[in-house]
């Protein structure tokens, strides 16, 4: 790790998911396709892949859970609140790194 640290996508002003309200990102995953929404406007984002970026050394440190981020759904809490289990931690930075790995470059300036 290079001890960069990337600008929360929240501060993008171009991003995708501004404006849409968080329950869509933070979906019952009790429904069939809860996902779908979130998954798709990330899917159309310009800073998906910085978020992506942004977001895996957030999961492995046990910050993100439930939500879709970068299209990536963030593994569940453990019983008692606890951070989500190391083995889905490290499966969910995978499928992020996969999401930087093939989405469009990463962009950077621009966050305010
Ligand atoms: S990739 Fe998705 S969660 Fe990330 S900034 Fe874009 S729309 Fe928001």
């Amino acid at each position: 790790m290079s001890g960069t640290v990337l600008p929360d996508p929240t501060t993008f002003p171009d991003r995708a998911c501004r404006g849409v309200p968080l329950d869509v990102f933070f979906p019952s995953r009790r429904k069939p396709d809860a996902d779908a929404r979130a998954k798709a406007i990330c899917a159309g984002c310009p800073r998906l892949a910085a978020c992506a970026a942004w977001a895996i050394p957030e999961v492995l440190a046990g910050r993100l859970s439930y939500s879709i981020t970068a299209g990536v759904p963030m593994p569940p809490l453990t019983g008692g609140g606890v951070s989500p289990r190391k083995a889905l931690r490290e499966e969910a930075a995978a499928a992020l790194a996969e999401v930087v790995r093939t989405a469009r470059p990463i962009r950077l300036e621009g966050a305010a």
